[in-house]
Parts: C-alpha cells; sequence; structure tokens
C-alpha cells in the first residue's frame, strides 16, 4: 500500500469478528452495536444507490470484522466494483474463505489486496488448519498479481504460516500496530502500543472524509470509530454527501481546533494519511462539499 493512495469509504461487512485479536477493540464495538450483523446484497446496494455514494469513492472491504464471513460478501463485492464501477480494496484473513470465493475475487480493480495472517505468539486468536492453509496458498497464486498484492502480519508468523509464505517468494510485511485511536487496551502482549496525544488544531487526515459504514446503515467517522462515537448519520435515511454537510460532522471538525476539546482523533497515532484529490479544498471550517462538487 503507498502512504499516498486513495482513502476509502470503509466497509464493515460483518459485525463480530471471531479473531478477537489482542490488538482490536472488539469488545466496546460489540457491546454498543445495535441492528443487524451483516449486509445482504441487497441491503449492501440500498445504502449504496440510495445514499447516493459517489462513485469516484473507493470502497475499502475490511472495517471491523473479518469480511469474508459476510454470507453475500463476494456478490456484494462484485456488484460495488464491477457493476457500479468503485475501485475498492480488500483486507482478509481468509478466516471462512473457500477457493470459490478467491475465485469470485479474482481480477477485481482493487487498488490493494492484503491478507492479514495469523501470527505465532496468538495475539490473533485463529489457528490456521489444513484447510486455512489450502485457501492461503491458493489465494496467494490468485491474487499475487492483483495490484499492491500484500501478505501482512503482526509479530512473527504463525509457523503453520511461514513455509507457505516463504515459499510464495512474497516479501514480508509488518505493518504497524496502532491503538485505534487509543480504544486498545493496554495488555501483556502489546505493550508497545503507544498513547499518542497529539497537538491542536489536529492535522487532516485522508480519513476523515470517507467515513466506516455498518450493516445498520449508520455511517462512522472512521476505521477507528470501534466505539459508535462520531456518527454522521444512517445512509437508509440520507445520503453520503448529506451526511458531511450535517452538524455533527462540521461540530466535530471544528473541536479538531480547539483546545479544550477532546475529540478522539487527538489520540490517534494512525492520523497520517492522504487526503483524497476530491477532499483536498476542504478546510476544519468549511469541511463540507460544495453542490456538484462530486
Ligand atoms: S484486527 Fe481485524 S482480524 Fe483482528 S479482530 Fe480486528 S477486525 Fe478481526
Ligand atoms: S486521525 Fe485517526 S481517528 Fe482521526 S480520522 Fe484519521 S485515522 Fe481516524
Amino acid at each position: 500500500m503507498d502512504y499516498d493512495e486513495v482513502m476509502g469509504l470503509e466497509i464493515t461487512l460483518k459485525v463480530g469478528c471471531p479473531n478477537n485479536c489482542d490488538y482490536c477493540p472488539q469488545g466496546i464495538l460489540q457491546s454498543r452495536y445495535r441492528g443487524p450483523r451483516e449486509f445482504t446484497l441487497e441491503s449492501f446496494r440500498r445504502c449504496i444507490e440510495q445514499g447516493q455514494v459517489p462513485v469516484r469513492r473507493n470502497l475499502t472491504f475490511m472495517g471491523a470484522g473479518e469480511p469474508l464471513l459476510c454470507r453475500d460478501a463476494v456478490p456484494i463485492i462484485r456488484w460495488a466494483t464491477l457493476e457500479r464501477g468503485h475501485q475498492g480494496s480488500l483486507s482478509t484473513t481468509l478466516r471462512g474463505a473457500t477457493r470459490e470465493m478467491v475465485d469470485g475475487l479474482t481480477g477485481m480493480p482493487f487498488t490493494d489486496t492484503i491478507i492479514h495472517v495469523p501470527d505465532a505468539l496468538g495475539e490473533m486468536h485463529f489457528n490456521p488448519d489444513d484447510a486455512w492453509c489450502d485457501v492461503f496458498e491458493y489465494a496467494i497464486g490468485r491474487w499475487r498479481r492483483h495490484r499492491h498484492f500484500v501478505i501482512s502480519v503482526y509479530g512473527p508468523p504463525h509457523p503453520r504460516v511461514a513455509p507457505i509464505w516463504e515459499r510464495s517468494g512474497v516479501p514480508f510485511v509488518n505493518f504497524g500496530l496502532h491503538d485505534r485511536s487509543g480504544l486498545v487496551p493496554q495488555g501483556a502482549t502489546h505493550q508497545h502500543l503507544q498513547p499518542s496525544t497529539r497537538p491542536v488544531p489536529v492535522p487532516l487526515c485522508g480519513k476523515m472524509f470517507c467515513g466506516h459504514l455498518f450493516p445498520n446503515g449508520e455511517l462512522y467517522r472512521c476505521c477507528s470509530d470501534y466505539a459508535l462515537e462520531n456518527c454522521w448519520g444512517n445512509l437508509n435515511e440520507t445520503t453520503y454527501l448529506d451526511c458531511y454537510r450535517g452538524q455533527a460532522f462540521r461540530d466535530y471538525m471544528q473541536s479538531l481546533t480547539d483546545p479544550s476539546a477532546d475529540p478522539r482523533c487527538r489520540h490517534c497515532n494512525d492520523g497520517y494519511h492522504s487526503i483524497n484529490p476530491e477532499d483536498r479544498g476542504k478546510t476544519y471550517e468549511n469541511p463540507c462539499p460544495r453542490d456538484g462538487e462530486e
């Protein structure tokens, strides 16, 4: 993934990730989330079409849970990219995936494709079995020519993963961990996650203008909003652009400039993301798209 890569609308296809990684605040999400646990093709299409999500907005299929555990994941991703015309990106642990699903996602117009694999320390709570290893090796073969194909791990790879990865010749990548804007509790195995307090005004970040969509239609701040603190609206009731014209979003952006406020972005150590070209004219004072801009 390039650091100047386009930012996308983050999509959680299914709430409740059984991987339950030690560095992921799944607990707070599951205690707060209300509504359908997963998208269907029909409910996803309704959100995207009635919400008038601009086709130029990338869609990032990962969000706050393993996307391929959603029963309609493949038809949803194919519809969004091949029929509606979005570019997309996929980050998956392949948990629940089959060879047929891998085939169904081969050749998609993804800006990047990431396989996030289990580690040797057990911070991802998933023991890869024979079926998973078979799909992992198969996916490498099918997806390795995708643009920006990456295998990533936090820490050393699981001993069942390492030989397959080494055999593939795909370089090792260890993305830096971040603490989901202060939401990951300090624990025994990830004490290296340092909390962050950023200066005011908090620098603008590309993810501020993209959002994070959940199966109930609600649009939240970004992929770090596991606590569901900043909701800009519901795409079953309003449009995507109107979410960004609303008072909740305006107030949040103003709070980034206020030394007495404590917006969650102040506690983010992942806020360096480049701003998409269509968002570059936006400011703290005027963060909403003008009519006809997108
Ligand atoms: S980090 Fe990803 S794979 Fe791990 S529990 Fe969170 S959403 Fe699931
Ligand atoms: S600064 Fe961090 S919390 Fe704020 S939008 Fe960017 S990634 Fe999300």
